[in-house]
C-alpha cells in the first residue's frame, strides 16, 4: 500500500503561508517567453569587470578552495574597513566588528533572525524589497509598514516612524538609495529620523547596498550620523555597485555582541560566504573604482533616457536620485499595475515589475530596471510608447 504525505500539512506554517515573491512569479512567466525585453530584475547588465574574474581565475590556482574563517577572510574585512573610512569617515574594528555574508540577501536574514523574537515589531518602509517582510516574518516579528508616497519623494519622515511606534517596536529598517523607487534621502531628514529612533531605543538596520549607485547629491551613510554607529546594523555588498550578483558576497557591520549573534547563526547555516566571491571581492575593494565609476555614469545616462521616456509617454515619474530603477505612475492608463505589466509582456513583450510586489504603495506604479544596454532600453520604450498610447487614447 502506498501512503502519500500530505507534505502542506506537515510544513512550517510561517513558511508555507509567505506568498511567493511578485517578481520570480513574472520572471517564470517572462522565461517562457521569446523576444522579451527585461526591465524586471534588479541586476546589472555589465559581466564583472576582467581584472576581477582573473583574480578569482588566479585565487583557484593558487589552490584557495577551502572554507574561510566564519566572519571572512581578514584582508577583505580589513579593506571594507578602510573603504568605509575612506567614504563616509566611520571605523569598524576587522576582527570583531565585520561579518561577511552570502550576500545582503544572508546578512538582512541574520540581522532579523538574531534580533527579532515573536511579538517584536519592525517598522519597514512600504513600497519596499521583496524580502524584508518575509525575514522579519520568517523570524516570528510583527512588519509594520510605513507609507510612503511619491507626494513625500518615498521618502520615510520621522512623524511616519513615531506614529508607527508602540511598546513592541525594535527595529527600523531604511533602504536608501531604495529599490524599488530610486528615492534618496538627504542628511537633514536622516538626523531627525534618528532623533526619534534615539528617544525611543530602536535599532536601525540600514541596507545600504545601491549606496555607490547616487546621481544626485551625496550617500549618507546611517552609522557616520552622530551617536548612530553604536544602534545600527550596516549591510552591504557587492552585487550591484561592482555587477557580482552571481558571486554571493555581502557584509554586516556593526556592535560586536551583534556581529556575534549573527555569526552564531551564519556559522551552522552557511559556515561562510564562498571564497571565490570573497577573493573577487577583495580585488574589487583594491582595484575596481574606476570600472565601478564608468557603469554607474551608464546607468546615470540610462536614468536620463528612462525620465525622458516617461515624459514622452505622458507618464508622470518620480525623479530617481539613486539605485537603477525607475517608478512611473501608470494610473492614467486605467490599468491596475498588474494590469499593465501582464498586458505589456502579452501586447510589447516588455518586462516590468507590478508595483503592488513592493506592497500596497506600490500599487499604481510599475517598476522599470534601467540595468540594461541603451539599445535595449530605447527599444523597449518604443515598444512601452506604443501600448501606452493606445491605452491613453492617443
Ligand atoms: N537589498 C536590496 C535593496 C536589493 O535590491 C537586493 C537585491 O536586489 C538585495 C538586498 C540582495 O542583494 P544580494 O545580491 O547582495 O543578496
Amino acid at each position: 500500500m502506498t501512503v502519500t504525505t500530505d507534505w502542506r500539512r506537515k510544513l512550517n506554517p510561517v513558511v508555507r503561508d509567505i506568498p511567493p515573491s511578485g517578481i520570480r512569479r513574472f520572471f517564470d512567466l517572462v522565461s517562457e517567453m521569446k523576444g522579451v525585453i527585461s526591465l524586471g530584475v534588479g541586476e546589472p547588465d555589465f559581466v564583472t569587470p576582467w581584472h576581477i574574474r582573473e583574480s578569482c581565475v588566479y585565487s583557484l590556482e593558487k589552490g584557495y578552495t577551502h572554507y574561510t574563517s566564519n566572519h571572512g577572510l581578514l584582508e577583505l574585512r580589513e579593506e571594507i574597513v578602510r573603504d568605509m573610512e575612506g567614504n563616509y569617515k566611520v571605523s569598524y574594528n576587522p576582527l570583531n566588528e565585520i561579518l561577511i555574508t552570502v550576500g545582503v540577501s544572508e546578512a538582512l536574514d541574520l540581522a532579523m533572525r538574531a534580533l527579532l523574537c515573536p511579538g517584536d515589531e519592525i517598522l519597514i518602509p512600504e513600497p519596499s524589497y521583496v524580502s524584508y517582510a518575509p525575514c522579519a516574518t520568517l523570524s516570528g516579528a510583527r512588519p509594520v509598514y510605513l507609507k510612503t508616497s511619491v507626494e513625500n519623494g518615498f521618502q520615510v519622515t520621522p512623524e511616519m516612524v513615531e506614529k508607527a511606534i508602540t511598546p513592541a517596536t525594535k527595529v527600523l529598517l531604511l533602504c536608501y538609495p531604495n529599490n524599488p523607487t530610486g528615492a534618496t534621502i538627504g542628511r537633514g531628514q536622516l538626523l531627525e529620523i534618528m532623533e526619534v529612533v534615539k528617544q525611543h531605543d530602536l535599532i536601525v538596520i540600514s541596507d545600504e547596498i545601491y549606496d555607490k549607485l547616487t546621481y544626485t547629491g551625496k550617500h549618507t551613510c546611517i552609522p557616520s550620523l552622530p551617536g548612530m554607529r553604536e544602534r545600527t546594523i550596516l549591510l552591504n555588498g557587492f552585487s550591484k555597485s561592482y555587477a557580482m550578483t552571481g558571486w554571493r558576497v555581502g557584509y554586516a557591520a556593526g556592535n560586536p555582541d551583534f556581529i556575534e549573534a549573527m555569526k552564531k547563526i551564519h556559522q551552522y547555516t552557511a559556515l561562510c560566504a564562498p571564497i571565490t566571491g570573497q577573493s573577487a571581492a577583495l580585488e574589487a575593494l583594491k582595484n575596481g573604482r574606476s570600472q565601478m565609476n564608468n557603469m554607474v555614469e551608464h546607468y546615470n545616462r540610462r536614468r536620463r533616457l528612462a525620465l525622458q521616456a516617461f515624459e514622452e509617454m505622458g507618464l508622470p515619474c518620480f525623479e530617481p536620485g539613486g539605485a537603477f530603477y525607475a517608478f512611473p505612475d501608470i494610473t492614467g492608463t486605467g490599468l491596475t499595475s498588474e494590469e499593465f505589466a501582464g498586458e505589456l509582456l502579452k501586447e510589447a513583450k516588455v518586462a516590468v515589475v507590478p508595483g503592488n510586489a513592493f506592497g500596497e504603495q506600490g500599487e499604481g506604479f510599475v517598476r522599470c530596471a534601467y540595468a540594461t544596454s541603451v539599445e535595449e532600453l530605447s527599444e523597449a520604450f518604443q515598444r512601452m510608447r506604443r501600448f501606452v498610447r493606445r491605452r491613453l487614447g492617443r
